[in-house]
């Protein structure tokens, strides 16, 4: 088994013990590959996604630097810098800082858009270890005098790719020219598209290169199944499927705004609690549903790929694709929300007619068959031959569904082992350090 342990990766006591505390067992791959070379000081370039333990990659080293090396606080300063695509990353990350750094006298902040800036000013006005920003809201703060790059030591560009998908380019260069030239930096990114490497190029300074390949690792640990159906019959099976005992907490990916709200609404009208979480919400309203989703009390969240991405909500048993995504690469995305940290999950594609040929481009992307679900009341009476492979491929394949009830069964566990410990019963990040308000 794995002989690497946090502590031969070269991390301090405090660490450890916070990390005691999260309930880790041993490094994630992308961290035993990254931690020693980030604490030597190194740039690094990363392709890994959400899922395989990269924050804690890049955060415990960051946390370990800035404690050794005690510096003057100045007004307005930053010494850590991470700047992430969304809101609710941003979020999350702060919060594993704040996890991780429970112990540590450092002190962190987080500014985003989309809420009042003044709450932030102050969170930074005596200057902060570590910031986490969302470019738009930083360069923002930056042109109101409110925040100082010039001290910045370790810079962080997390979901790169992200980043540059939204138009966040020249911004994020904007940014990289207002810190010093003489720092460290990471930049993590879940494709290595040209525009990355571009980036890459420019900003990083002889980088160690690290990459896990989570896509295929993450599907293998995801039970898939694709049913055939009429779009005018989706909805019904989707209540149909979340009636189910099984569906303790559950996403469905919608591709729209709108589709999303009506999603919600009408599964709510069937008994089904459920709320949409999309751009066109308030922060607060995302922040709601986020904590409702979260803590369990809200079972079923609509949600738009845009608005999902970077969501880390433990044991969610099941995803589902009520419209199938139009690039493939988003269908890794949507079901690895599910089969966290080594966890197993279920995924349910809904595919009308229209939309197989978006099923045949995903099937060649992860290289395999969805297995087809056909006991469920609105099965698709295809024509022989027109689901010829998938048909075999689900005779052959698992069939977990026999009797016509809901979907049964819990995930069942990956047989190649989890990745990496879990963290069952684990409590969950606290802010600590100065946040807003402390
Ligand atoms: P990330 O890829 O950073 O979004 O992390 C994905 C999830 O894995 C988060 O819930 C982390 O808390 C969890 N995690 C990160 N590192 C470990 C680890 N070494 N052992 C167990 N869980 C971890």
């Amino acid at each position: 088994m794995n002989e690497i342990t946090f502590e031969s990766l070269g991390l301090n006591e405090t660490l450890l013990s916070s990390l005691r505390t999260e309930g880790y067992l041993e490094p994630t791959p992308i961290q035993a590959e990254t931690i020693p070379s980030l604490l030597e000081g190194r740039d690094l370039l990363g392709c890994a996604q959400t899922g395989t333990g990269k924050t804690a990659a890049f955060a415990l080293p960051i946390l370990q630097r800035l404690s050794l090396k005690a510096a003057k606080r100045e007004p307005r300063a930053v010494r850590a810098l991470i700047v992430a695509p969304t809101r609710e990353l941003a979020a999350q990350i702060d919060a594993s800082v704040a996890a991780y750094g429970r112990r540590s006298n450092l002190t962190r902040a987080c500014v985003y858009g989309g809420v009042g800036k003044v709450p932030q000013v102050r969170a930074i006005a005596r200057g902060v270890d570590i910031l986490v920003a969302t470019p738009g809201r930083l360069l923002d703060l930056h042109g109101d005098g409110a925040v100082r790059l010039d001290r910045v030591e370790i810079i962080v560009l997390d979901e790169a790719d992200r980043m540059l998908d939204m138009g966040f380019i020249h911004d994020v260069k904007r940014i990289i020219a207002l810190i010093p030239t003489q720092r460290q930096t990471v930049l993590f990114s879940a494709t290595m598209a040209d525009g990355i490497k571009a980036l890459a190029d420019t900003i990083l300074a002889e980088p160690v290169r690290v990459a896990v390949a989570p896509e295929q690792l993450t599907v293998d640990l995801i039970e898939q199944k694709v049913m055939h159906v009429e779009k005018v019959n989706k909805r019904s099976l989707l209540v149909w499927l979340l009636k189910a005992e099984s569906v303790a907490r559950a996403i469905v990916f919608a591709r729209t705004k709108h589709g999303a709200n009506r999603l919600a609404e009408s599964l709510t009208k069937e008994g089904i609690h459920s709320d949409a979480i999309h751009a066109n919400k308030s922060q607060s309203q995302r922040t709601r549903t986020m904590d409702a989703f979260r803590e369990g009390r809200l079972r079923v969240l609509v949600a738009t790929d845009l608005a999902a991405r970077g969501i880390d909500v433990e044991a969610i048993t099941h995803v589902f694709n009520f419209d199938l995504p139009h690039e493939p690469e988003t269908y890794i995305h949507r079901i690895g929300r599910t089969a966290r940290a080594g966890a197993a999950g279920i995924a349910v594609t809904l595919c009308d007619a229209d939309e197989r040929p978006l099923l045949r481009a995903i099937e060649r992307l992860i290289g395999q068959r969805v297995p087809v679900e056909l006991d469920h009341p609105y099965a698709l009476d295809v024509r022989p031959g027109e689901l010829e492979d998938a048909r075999g491929n689900a005779r052959g394949g698992e069939r977990a569904n026999r009797g016509g009830r809901p979907m049964g069964g819990f995930p069942r566990q990956p047989g190649g082992g989890a990745r990496y410990g879990r963290r069952d019963g684990a409590p969950s990040a606290e802010r600590v350090g100065s946040g807003f308000g402390a």
